[in-house]
């Protein structure tokens, strides 16, 4: 078993582009094979090294390292003027000095009789030579059988018939000498020893295309697989307005990759009712012949609910860890591991991205400035609230088992002692201390912000 995931750098990985990454890479992991990485950059016009270092680092977040590569179709020009030149010495290949205005016309009249645009043939049997032409190189042709089916088994799709009569004579060299997409594809799969071709439904057209050079080349044609597109939740096909395609912009957004390999792998794939996979599970268990026909849709809230899942996976170490080298600027990093870690412990079980996580967490930045709004203000401002906290303000100060349990006894006695209900004392020290009305329990609340800040953010609050 040898797979391959063969992006063009035309921008970044996206996550359609991701998920064809993963499975291919499963399938090759779960038989104990080989994964492959091909950039087809040859369209020099659309293709960026920005973009195919993009491509390789997000590749790389997702932990989908290849075995061999990456290799660059830029750079194997000579093995597809080899195997071009192959075909036309084999005369299974011609040269087409037709130009572009008559393709153009032929094609405009072929739309308005209603037929499919095809080439109409006419140099295939002039025998025409590589001479330029008015200085234009003529380009080459492939010459497609014009009779019986070409067919395939697809691992998704099953068993796949084109009749070669929908086929016409591709172009597989260009006039400006450079091969296209098609013929590199099935020169590269066939170098590269590439048993399994998973890629996205889009190409289903090109399959047949690709299998007629196969054999025209005697080379083995390998086991194909098309995967459903991604839509969004509107059953639309999958674009911005339903959420970031970029899969590093997840990273920014403190998504994790654990998270986002097992959301992308549900997006069409399954085992029985299983909904959280590690790597190894999904090495395990992963088989193309399971990925479903139908396109499935982009679930934001799955993928936050994962996130989460996987936030209280991690140890607390590497959680903060991965916070550190994701947002390297942010002020907590001045406060000393363990108060960050004990505040994480708390917080992830509150918070379904890291980026909210911190966020909640800010407030324990020594001198940071509380955000309040109007209500909450005009609440910790009021007279009982103000007289609450100094009552409780009085009991903190006697504590030196600084503990989320003896604090939160010692919230619920101030308030049995002052005859109001907890409710009444709770979300003023909420405000006081973190400035927001939503917090957790007030014991772990205390807990984490240490007495020293806790007592600081109380006194300040009374007047
Ligand atoms: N380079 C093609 C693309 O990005 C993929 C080709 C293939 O997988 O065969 O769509």
């Amino acid at each position: 078993m040898r797979s391959r995931f063969a992006p063009s750098p035309t921008g970044f990985l996206h996550i359609g582009g991701a998920r064809t990454g993963l499975f291919s890479w499963l399938q090759a992991k779960a038989a104990g094979g080989q994964f492959v990485l091909r950039i087809e950059d040859t369209d020099t016009e659309r293709n960026s090294a920005a973009a195919t270092e993009a491509i390789i680092e997000a590749m790389n977040w997702l932990g989908l390292d290849c075995d061999e590569g990456p290799f660059y179709q830029s750079q194997r020009l000579e093995l597809y003027k080899k195997h071009v030149d192959q075909l036309l010495a084999e005369d299974k290949a011609y040269y087409c000095e037709c130009s572009k205005e008559r393709l153009d016309a032929m094609r405009e009249a072929q739309m308005q009789a209603k037929e499919k645009p095809r080439y109409d043939g006419r140099c295939r049997d002039l025998g025409l030579s590589g001479e330029a032409k008015d200085g234009v190189k003529p380009v080459v042709r492939f010459r497609n059988s014009q009779q019986g089916d070409v067919s395939w088994k697809d691992q998704v799709r099953d068993e796949v018939v084109i009749s070669n009569s929908e086929l016409d004579d591709l172009i597989i060299w260009r006039s400006d000498d450079t091969p296209t997409y098609n013929f590199c594809v099935v020169v590269d799969d066939s170098d590269m020893k590439i048993t399994h071709v998973l890629r996205g439904e889009d190409h289903i057209n090109n399959t047949p295309r690709q299998i007629n050079l196969y054999e025209a080349l005697a080379k083995e044609v390998p086991v194909f697989a098309h995967v459903p597109m991604i839509l969004g939740s509107d059953g639309a096909k999958l674009s911005k307005r339903h959420g970031a395609l970029n899969v590093m912009e997840y990273k920014q957004a403190g998504f994790l990759p654990e998270a986002l390999v097992n959301y992308l792998v549900r997006l069409g794939w399954s085992h029985g009712d299983q909904e959280i996979f590690e790597m190894a599970d999904l090495i395990q268990h992963f088989n193309a012949d399971n990925i479903n026909r139908a396109p499935s849709a982009f679930n934001p809230e799955k993928l936050a609910w994962l996130n989460q899942h996987w936030m209280k996976q991690y140890s607390l170490d590497k959680l903060l860890q991965t916070c550190k080298e994701t947002y390297p600027d942010n002020a907590l990093w001045n406060m000393a591991d363990a108060e960050l870690q004990s505040g994480m412990s708390l917080f992830r079980e509150r918070t379904d991205t890291l980026v909210a996580m911190l966020e909640e967490m800010a407030f324990l930045v020594p001198d940071s400035a509380l955000q309040m709004d109007d209500p909450a203000a005009e609440l910790i401002a009021s007279e009982q609230s103000n007289s609450l906290l100094v009552q409780l303000i009085q009991g903190l100060e006697a504590v030196d088992d600084w503990n989320a349990a003896d604090l939160d006894a010692l919230c619920k006695q101030t308030a049995v002692d002052a005859g109001v209900k907890l409710g009444a004392l709770g979300p003023a020290i909420r405000i006081a201390i973190t400035g927001k009305k939503q917090a957790p329990s007030l014991g772990d609340l205390l807990m984490v912000t240490g007495k020293d800040l806790a007592m600081r953010r109380l006194r300040a609050a009374v007047v």
